[in-house]
C-alpha cells in the first residue's frame, strides 16, 4: 500500500517546520533553527515520516433515508453538511487528501440503524446502507474502506449481515453506533446481554474490529440532563453512554469468553482510560455493590480488547494519559469527518508533543496492523 499513496500533500520542509515547532513548544529546542534543513538523503528517511498515508477510522457517510435522523445534521446546520456526509466520491477524497489521510474507513453515521426500533426496517435498512457503500467503495478502493452497518435489534441477523459484509463485501469490520431500540421506540438494548453471546462468537469467528461508536441516551432517560439540553450530546452524553456501555461489555465476562475480540472506542477513549485506575480500585475495596462477573480487573480488558482513537478530540494530554493507559501500540488516529474537520485534527496531530515513533504508530502502523492494510 505504500507504494500507492497520493503525492505527499505536506512537503518536507513544511513537515520539519512543524517538528520544530512541536520540539519547542515542549522545550526541547532551545531556540528556533536558523535555517530549514535542505533535503538530504538523510532526511528522507530519519525521523520516518509521520506526515503522510494516515489511516482514519470513524469517518461517516450518510444514505438519504438515515440522514434526516442524523445527530450530523442537528449538529452541523451549514448547508454543506449534508452534502459532505452524502459523498463518498470526489469531494471527500479531496478533503482526505487535504488532511493527510490516505485511507478512510467509513460508516453510516449516528444514530443510524441503532434508532430504527421496526425490526423488519432495521434488517432491510443496513443491507442498503451496505450494498450501497459496497458500490461506492468499489470506485475507489485503495483510499475508501467499509464497516459494515448492522440491525443488532436481531443479534442472530446482524451476525449473518456482519458475515455478508466481510466475505461477500470486504468490509473491514463493523461500526455500531451504541444500544439499539428494538421493538419499541422507548427501549434501550446493551449488546453484554445473553441474547448477543452467539453475534460476539461470529465476531470473533470472521476476527474483525467492532467499533462501539456513540449515541445520545434516549429522551425518556435524560432527567440528569434536564434543563441542560447542551450536555447530552457530543458534549458529553456521548461519552457517559458509551463508556457504561463499553464498562458493561467489560464487566460482563464476555472477553472471558471470546478473549480476542477487538472493540475500538473513539473520542479517545470516551473517558474510560482517564478513569480506569479508580473503576478497579473501587471494585477491589468496595464490599456494599456486587462485583462485575469478569475474571480479570478492568483495566485488563481495557488494555487487551480495546482500541482507542483520535477521532473528535484533539488534545495532546488527553492523548498522553490513554497512551500511558493503554501503550501507543493501542492508539489509532480518526478525524470524525464531516463532524470535524481534516485539517484541524491534521495540524493538532501532526504538532502534538509525541515521539515520532508514536506518531507513525498511530497515524497509520496501527491501522495497517489492525485491518491488515
Ligand atoms: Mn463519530
Amino acid at each position: 500500500m505504500a507504494t500507492d499513496h497520493p503525492k505527499d500533500p505536506i512537503s518536507r520542509r513544511g513537515f520539519l517546520r512543524l517538528s520544530s515547532v512541536a520540539l519547542l513548544g515542549t522545550g526541547l529546542l532551545a531556540e528556533a533553527p536558523a535555517a530549514e534543513p535542505a533535503p538530504s538523503a538523510e532526511n528522507a528517511v530519519n525521523p520516518p515520516d509521520a506526515s503522510i498515508g494516515r489511516i482514519a477510522l470513524e469517518e461517516h457517510f450518510a444514505i438519504p433515508e438515515t440522514l434526516d435522523n442524523s445527530y450530523a445534521v442537528k449538529d452541523l446546520p451549514s448547508p454543506e453538511a449534508k452534502d459532505k456526509l452524502l459523498d463518498v466520491g470526489s469531494g471527500r477524497i479531496a478533503e482526505m487528501d487535504r488532511g493527510g489521510v490516505e485511507v478512510a474507513i467509513l460508516s453510516l453515521v449516528a444514530p443510524g440503524i441503532q434508532a430504527i426500533p421496526d425490526v423488519t426496517q432495521a434488517i432491510d435498512t443496513a443491507r442498503r446502507a451496505n450494498d450501497y457503500l459496497a458500490e461506492h467503495l468499489a470506485k475507489n478502493p485503495k483510499r475508501l474502506k467499509g464497516f459494515a452497518a448492522l440491525p443488532l435489534q436481531d443479534p442472530q441477523l446482524a451476525a449473518r449481515e456482519l458475515t455478508r459484509c466481510i466475505k461477500e463485501l470486504g468490509f473491514a469490520g463493523t461500526l455500531v453506533n451504541g444500544f439499539s431500540q428494538v421493538g419499541d421506540a422507548d427501549s434501550a438494548v446493551y449488546y453484554d446481554l445473553p441474547q448477543y453471546r452467539p453475534f460476539w462468537a461470529m465476531v470473533q469467528e470472521l476476527d474483525v474490529p467492532f467499533y462501539l461508536h456513540p449515541r445520545a441516551p434516549l429522551p425518556t432517560r435524560q432527567q440528569a440532563y434536564e434543563g441542560h439540553a447542551w450536555l447530552v450530546g457530543s458534549t458529553w452524553g456521548f461519552a457517559a453512554e458509551t463508556s457504561i456501555h463499553a464498562l458493561r461489555l467489560m464487566g460482563s465476562g464476555l472477553f472471558d469468553d471470546y478473549p480476542k475480540l477487538k472493540i475500538i472506542l473513539g473520542h479517545l477513549g470516551e473517558g474510560i482510560p482517564f478513569n480506569i485506575w479508580r473503576v478497579d480500585h473501587r471494585i477491589k475495596m468496595g464490599t456494599l455493590a456486587p462485583k462485575p462477573k469478569a475474571k480479570l480487573p478492568i483495566a485488563h480488558y481495557l488494555r487487551e480488547n480495546f482500541y482507542i482513537t483520535t477521532s473528535g478530540n484533539f488534545r495532546t494530554q488527553a492523548l498522553t494519559d490513554v497512551i500511558q493507559e493503554v501503550g501507543s501500540d493501542r492508539v489509532l488516529y480518526s478525524v470524525d469527518y464531516p463532524l470535524e474537520d481534516m485539517i484541524e485534527a491534521k495540524e493538532w496531530f501532526d504538532q502534538a508533543a509525541i515521539s515520532e515513533t508514536d506518531r507513525a504508530r498511530i497515524g497509520r502502523a496501527n491501522a495497517q496492523k489492525l485491518f491488515r492494510l
